[in-house]
């Protein structure tokens, strides 16, 4: 092939292997321009038109790969040389185009090009004025690499000068066809074992705080933004780098990795590097495709520092330099990675240090620099990361996919990565995993601006202090309903007020525990009254619960004194408890057990929780009085509302059911157990009873639905318990008025954020935190954790709970001194639950901790 084939004559050859995976990708997705490569030049001074036409084909008859293109013969692709191929100088006028040069040259490079049709590679000419020009060549990846674009501009240069250019002594398809037969021999074998043995049980994907749903197939639309590193801190990171004996490459790209990990990537991460693959000299003069991609994994476990990681990485990225040869395309065929049409294979994120492919030399007498490029909208993996040096500044250039990323979460990730590495720089000694790394605008966000909720009055309120607000206001009002029997707010204090006396006197002290085993009815209200007046905490009990699990629970918290309806001899009430029923006491009597304190607990609750035996849960009047004030602004809770009340006593929620519509001015209507237990009758009776708002889980929700309920158009619906899935929300949002998701543990005192469904098409999120409550995502260290990066949910604030009665060890465990929050002695609650924040500060909820790690 030295000598130029005869005209007429056309010689076809395989494609090398980086080519063929090319080839292939371009036949099944739109790629945009992600695989043009660009040579922008800014060409200023006297310029010869025709003489630059001449130099564009003479460069096309020294390298065959210009005059390629792909032809299928079999359904095979090959490459067809053509003996002759003009470049046709496309002139392009400045002044006439509406867009700036720099939008006509991204545009002029998004153009698409047909494979089939040879020169890849296209020419343009932008005029400006008469000495002022930008040359834009443009060639298709399956034909040159970034290195290429640097050799077509030396050769241009020589030949528009006029200068001899010595023979090239192979082209591109010898090369091809030696890599073919090299990877025919033993050298395979010994570069696959060790690449095999590298990214043996690497994850397949890696996991970022991806802003939309990864769309099925991948696509190929981007965006970049870059920023230059300040000049002290590029001088730290090369005093580092010579430090620890690592390249400039290893040290950025260590530190991407570290930044990887703490935006959620975990400790096993790979991300891509290109290599020239240029390893000959004779190769050196080519335009073709020559670069190859290496998967460099590293492992960021056991809490390294970044001297250690450096250490690391210096040792992988040696290694697979020693392995390069490998085409990344012979190593994902060997892999045979869980093909997935929704991402690349291996990796997703890749790492360039970009070293500049060209240098800036005149033409004659033409000034050369490099012209700018409004970005063509086109990236090839999710996140592609250069490094570059220009002009003496440290450049970090982000490219991502704008299906997956937001523009500001990728703004986010360049502030985050340029403070991480002022960080690495100063404490390379300390473990990565805990450096602060949040920039302080973004941890103002998290920590005020999304938690900005302290509202008065707050401190001092409580449930009696509420409800004779409202006794005072309208007295003859009815508080609640059940089965056609109506109490008033008067009668419903008298009544509290009586039991509060007989509960006195059979023994009643503050800070008591009385059990409440009641059938549904208004008394579930009074009691509850009552026993705050007797400053003593109730502790509700489901008549439907096993006896066994009663008793238990009434041992376990200590109440000698039960409230109850239920028969004497009945079996649910264990021997040796005062029993008193809801209707003791004479109406007008006053017990005297002084006013309540907001630290009193207002109730114990047990919750099953996940693992081990059932704890109670120790509430404040403080937590529930803020609870219900937090409820009547968010979701809201207007005057004159009626609420069916259907859940269980034992079940927190059920107290905003008996409590928010009594102290807001509306009324609970008490739905019985037959009721309940019936999704038809339930059905019924949200019409016949004209209710505004109904509480209940999603599953109750679904119960309702299949049943056959049509839905009621004034009807506020309020879910919670469980997450709500988007198919429950899409069916639930025409039911009815409007649906709120609601989100808390009994830890934080019922319900602890809010948010308005509005789009079942959006991720249902469950909010913000309500009035007087933080929320705080952090990782296994108590960092906080970026935007969008999943993480634990902790809650601080006026909700979180006393602690678990009787079991000082689980709530020092859980709960804990709240280091974030300015007023002392505060503390928070770790939920257990795993969730993010939206770039909308929104909360997202994605399961438990404890299923993920028993998933692993
Ligand atoms: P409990 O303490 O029994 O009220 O359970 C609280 C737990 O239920 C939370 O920690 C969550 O795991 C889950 N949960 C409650 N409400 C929601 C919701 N709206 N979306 C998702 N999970 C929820
Ligand atoms: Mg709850």
């Amino acid at each position: 092939m030295n000598t130029a084939p005869e005209p007429g004559i056309v010689d076809e050859f395989p494609l090398s292997f980086a080519q063929q995976r090319l080839w292939f990708l371009e036949q099944l997705e739109d790629t945009g321009a992600a695989y043009h490569v660009r040579l922008p030049l800014r060409l200023t001074g006297p310029l010869d038109v025709g003489r630059l036409q001449q130099a564009l084909d003479a460069l096309a008859a020294r390298h065959e790969i210009l005059r390629t293109s792909i032809v299928v013969r079999d359904g095979q692709p090959a490459q067809r040389i053509a003996p002759t191929v003009r470049v046709p100088l496309e002139q392009l006028d400045a002044e006439s185009a509406a867009s700036s040069i720099r939008e006509l040259a991204g545009k002029l490079v998004a153009r698409p090009f047909d494979l089939g049709r040879a020169p890849l590679l296209r020419a343009s000419l932008v005029r400006e004025g008469p000495e002022s020009h930008v040359l834009l060549l443009v060639m298709h990846h399956v034909i040159a690499d970034a290195w290429s674009s640097g050799v077509l501009f030396r050769d241009l240069a020589a030949l528009y000068e006029g200068r001899d250019l010595p023979a090239l002594e192979l082209q591109y398809a010898d090369y091809a066809l030696w890599q073919r037969e090299w990877l025919a021999g033993p050298a395979l074998d010994a570069q696959l074992d060790w690449w095999r043995r590298h990214l043996d049980g690497a994850p397949e994907l890696i996991t970022l705080p991806l802003d939309r749903p990864r769309p099925v197939r991948q696509t190929f639309r981007g965006s970049r933004i870059a920023r230059a590193l300040p000049p002290q801190l590029a001088t730290r990171l090369r005093g580092l780098a010579a430090r620890a004996q690592v390249s400039q490459f290893m040290l950025l790209l260590a530190a991407f990795k570290v930044l990887l990990m703490r935006f959620g990537a975990g400790t096993d991460i790979v991300v891509g590097t290109p290599v020239a693959g240029r390893r000959r000299t004779e190769l050196e003069q080519q335009v073709g495709l020559y670069a190859n991609t290496l998967a460099l994994r590293t492992d960021l476990s056991g809490e390294p520092d970044f001297m250690a990681l450096l250490g690391r990485v210096r040792s992988t990225v040696l290694q697979a330099f020693d392995h390069q040869d490998l085409p990344f395309e012979k190593l994902v065929e060997a892999l045979r990675p869980v093909r997935s049409l929704a991402h690349s294979p291996v990796f997703q994120v890749m790492f360039i240090q970009q070293n500049t492919p060209w240098e800036a030399a005149p033409m004659r007498e033409l000034r050369v620099e490099p012209a700018e490029l409004a970005p063509t909208g086109s990236t090839k993996f999710d996140l592609t990361v250069s490094a570059s040096e220009y002009l003496g500044e440290y450049w970090l250039a982000f490219e991502y996919n704008t299906d997956l990323f937001e523009a500001t979460t990728i703004d986010r990730l360049a502030a985050t990565f340029e403070q991480l590495l002022a960080l690495l720089a100063e404490r390379p000694d300390k473990p990565v995993s805990r450096l602060p790394l949040l920039p302080a605008a973004e941890r103002q966000r998290l920590l005020h601006d999304w938690n900005a909720t302290a509202r008065e009055p707050g401190a001092g309120d409580h449930l009696l202090a509420q409800f004779e607000r409202r006794l005072a206001q309208a007295p003859a009002a009815i508080a609640v309903e059940c089965a056609g029997e109506r109490w008033s707010c008067e009668a419903v204090d008298q009544r509290a007020r009586a039991l509060a006396s007989a509960l006195h006197a059979a023994g009643t002290h503050p800070g008591d525990v009385v059990g409440v085993l009641l059938a549904r009815g208004p008394a579930m209200v009074s009691t509850l009254l009552a026993i705050a007046h007797c400053r003593a905490a109730w502790l509700p009990l489901d008549p439907e619960l096993p006896p066994a699990r009663l008793h238990w629970m009434i041992e376990d918290s200590g109440a000698r004194i039960l409230v109850s309806d239920c028969a004497l001899d009945d079996p649910l009430v264990p021997a040796g408890i005062t029993v008193i029923g809801p209707q003791a006491g004479e109406a007008g009597t006053q017990a005297s057990a002084g006013p309540v304190n907001p630290r009193d607990p207002a109730y114990l609750i047990y919750t099953s929780g996940s693992t081990g035996r059932p704890k109670g849960v120790r509430v404040a009047h403080g937590a529930l009085a803020n609870f219900l004030a937090a409820m009547r602004e968010r979701p809201g809770f207007a005057a004159g509302e009626r609420l069916l009340a259907v859940t269980t006593l034992s079940f927190d929620i059920a107290l905003l059911e008996l409590l928010l519509p009594m102290v807001a001015g509306g009324t609970a209507v008490i739905a019985v157990r037959d009721d309940i237990r019936d999704p038809r009758r339930l059905a019924a009776l949200i019409d016949t009873a004209a209710i505004d708002v109904l509480q209940a889980t999603p599953s109750a929700w679904r119960a309702l639905l299949a049943s056959g309920w049509q839905g009621r158009a004034s009807l506020r619906m309020f879910c919670g318990g469980e997450a709500l899935a988007p198919d429950l929300a899409a069916v639930l949002l025409p039911s009815g008025a409007a649906l709120w998701n609601l989100y808390g543990p009994t830890e934080t005192t019922i319900w602890s954020t809010v948010s308005r469904v509005t789009d079942a098409r959006r991720p249902v999120t469950v909010g913000r935190p309500i009035a007087n409550t933080r929320c705080y995502v952090l990782d296994a260290h108590g960092g906080l954790v970026p935007v969008g990066v999943v993480g634990e949910l902790w809650i601080g604030g006026s909700g979180v709970a006393l602690g678990y009665a009787g079991r000082e060890d689980l709530t020092a465990e859980r709960f804990v001194a709240d280091p974030y929050a300015e007023e002392p002695g505060a503390r928070m609650y770790r939920t257990g639950d795993r969730a993010r924040w939206r770039s909308d500060g929104e909360l997202e909820l994605l399961g438990r901790v404890d299923d993920q790690v028993k998933l692993r």
